[in-house]
C-alpha cells in the first residue's frame, strides 16, 4: 500500500468521520468504492427492515387490527419523514421503487397532458439514461422534441447555455443535481427561476445528491424531484418522487389497483387524493421502513458532517490518483463525492478487474449515460465513489492498486 502524502492527510483529517465500523457489509480491508451505484448499509437499517419481518409485520391502510393499524402509521412517519428529511409536505411524497420510476411516473402521468406537439424538453449531455428514455419515449408519444443543453470544459452543465435553451415552447426542463459519472453539481436554483420566468416545469434527478448533500425542495425551487434509497444507506425497490403540491394534485392516476381508488364500479372509478392515487397495490411496507431508519441515521451523523466527509476523500482521491502519471481524471475540481478516471488507453473493466484482485471494488462501464461517454470520446471510465463509511486508507489502496495496473499492463 502506498504511503498517503502528509498533507493530503492534514487536509483531510480534519473532517473525516470514523463511521467504517456501523457497516458489517464492509469487512475490514475492502474497500468499497462504488457507492454511486448503491451503498452499503448501516447496521440501523439492517436491523430496522429486519424488525419490521420479525416483529411489526402487516399490510397498511387496511387492516382493522392493531398490529396492522400501528404499522399504518408506521409507514405514514416514514413518509413524514421522508418530507422533513427534504424540506417538503408529507401529502407530497410519493413512495415509488426507485428514481427510475419516479420519473417514469412524471413522464406517464404529467406528461402526455402537458407536453404536446410542437413542444420541447430539454434535457443535458450528462444524464442518466433513466432521464433520457422516459422523455424520449413521451416525445415520441406526443410529437415533442428534446433539446439538450452542453457541457462546459470542466464537465459542468454549462448553466448560461441551458438557460438561453429554455424557450416558450419548453414544457420542462429535466437535469440531474450531481452527475453519476463526473460528480459535478448544477445549481438548480438558478436554472429554477429561469424555468419559471419562461412558463417551464423542472424535474431534478436527485439520485446522486440525496446521499450527499442537505435538501430544501423550497430553496431548490423546483416543481419535482426524484430519488433511491438505495442510493441513501436504505434498501432497494423505494425511492421518491416529490412533486410540488399543486401539481402533484392535478396530475392522473398512472397505474390502477388497490389503494389508490375512492370509490369502484364497472361503470366509473373516483381516485384517492395523492399521493396515494399514486400508489397502486401493496407498498414495499418493510422498504418504507428501511428508508425510514436510513434518513434517522443520516440525520443522527448530519448531513453536512457526510457531506464535509466526502469532500476531503474527494479531494484527496483527486490529488492521489491526479499524481499517478497517464491517470487522466473527469470532471470538474469540486466534484461530489464521484470521480471518473481513465488510466492511458487500458480498458476500464481491466482497470476493474485489477483493482478487485487487490479488494478495491470500482464500478466500469458507461454508467448508464452513453451519450455523456459519446461527449467525452470514451466508450467507458473507471469510477470511483465515496460513502460514509470510506477513509484515507482506502484512497491509498486505490492509489496502490493503479500502480499495480500500471506495472502490469507495463
Ligand atoms: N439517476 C442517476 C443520476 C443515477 O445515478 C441513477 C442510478 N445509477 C438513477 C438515476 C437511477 O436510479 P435507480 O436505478 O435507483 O432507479
Amino acid at each position: 500500500m502506498t504511503a498517503l502524502p502528509l498533507a493530503a492527510h492534514r487536509v483531510a483529517a480534519p473532517r473525516l468521520l470514523d463511521l467504517a465500523g456501523e457497516f458489517p457489509g464492509v469487512p475490514e480491508g475492502w474497500a468499497y468504492l462504488d457507492a454511486a451505484a448503491t451503498a452499503q448499509k448501516p447496521k440501523a437499517v439492517i436491523d430496522a427492515i429486519a424488525r419490521a419481518y420479525a416483529q411489526d409485520y402487516a399490510t397498511v391502510h387496511r387492516g382493522v387490527y392493531q398490529r396492522s393499524a400501528r404499522m399504518t402509521e408506521r409507514f405514514e412517519a416514514a413518509r413524514d419523514a421522508v418530507a422533513r428529511f427534504i424540506g417538503a409536505r408529507a401529502d407530497e411524497i410519493v413512495f415509488v421503487r426507485g428514481a427510475t420510476e419516479a420519473i417514469n411516473l412524471v413522464a406517464q402521468s404529467w406528461g402526455p397532458g402537458q407536453v404536446g406537439a410542437g413542444d420541447r424538453i430539454l434535457l443535458s449531455v450528462l444524464e442518466h439514461h433513466s432521464n433520457i428514455v422516459p422523455w424520449r419515449m413521451l416525445a415520441d408519444r406526443v410529437g415533442a422534441t428534446i433539446d439538450v443543453a452542453p457541457l462546459t470544459a470542466e464537465g459542468q452543465i454549462d448553466e448560461e447555455a441551458l438557460i438561453a435553451m429554455i424557450t416558450p415552447a419548453t414544457k420542462l426542463v429535466a437535469i440531474a443535481h450531481v452527475s453519476n459519472v463526473l460528480g459535478s453539481v448544477a445549481d438548480i436554483p438558478r436554472i429554477a427561476a429561469a424555468a419559471r420566468a419562461r412558463g417551464a416545469k423542472l424535474l431534478v434527478d436527485g439520485c446522486q445528491a440525496a446521499p450527499r448533500m442537505v435538501l430544501d425542495m423550497g430553496a431548490l425551487g423546483c416543481d419535482f424531484y426524484a430519488f433511491s434509497g438505495h442510493k441513501l444507506y436504505g434498501p432497494t425497490g423505494i425511492g421518491v418522487l416529490w412533486a410540488r403540491s399543486d401539481i402533484l394534485q392535478a396530475m392522473p392516476p398512472w397505474q390502477g389497483g388497490g389503494a389508490m381508488i375512492e370509490e369502484v364500479t364497472f361503470e366509473r372509478i373516483s381516485y384517492a387524493a395523492a399521493p396515494l392515487r399514486f400508489e397502486a397495490g401493496t407498498p414495499h411496507i418493510a422498504g418504507v421502513i428501511g428508508l425510514h431508519a436510513a434518513i434517522d441515521w443520516v440525520e443522527q451523523v448530519g448531513m453536512s458532517a457526510l457531506e464535509a466527509h466526502e469532500a476531503a476523500l474527494t479531494a484527496l482521491m483527486r490529488a492521489e490518483l491526479g499524481a499517478i502519471p497517464g491517470v487522466r481524471l473527469f470532471g470538474p475540481e469540486a466534484s461530489a463525492g464521484i470521480l471518473s478516471f481513465a488510466v492511458g488507453d487500458i480498458h476500464p473493466h481491466d482497470v476493474a478487474t485489477i483493482l478487485d484482485e487487490t479488494g478495491v471494488a470500482v464500478r466500469a462501464g458507461h454508467h448508464c449515460a452513453q451519450p455523456l461517454m459519446r461527449h467525452l470520446g470514451v466508450t467507458a471510465t473507471a469510477r470511483a465513489s465515496v460513502s460514509a463509511h470510506n477513509s484515507p486508507d482506502d484512497i491509498a489502496r486505490l492509489a496502490a492498486g493503479l500502480q499495480k495496473v500500471r506495472r502490469i499492463f507495463g
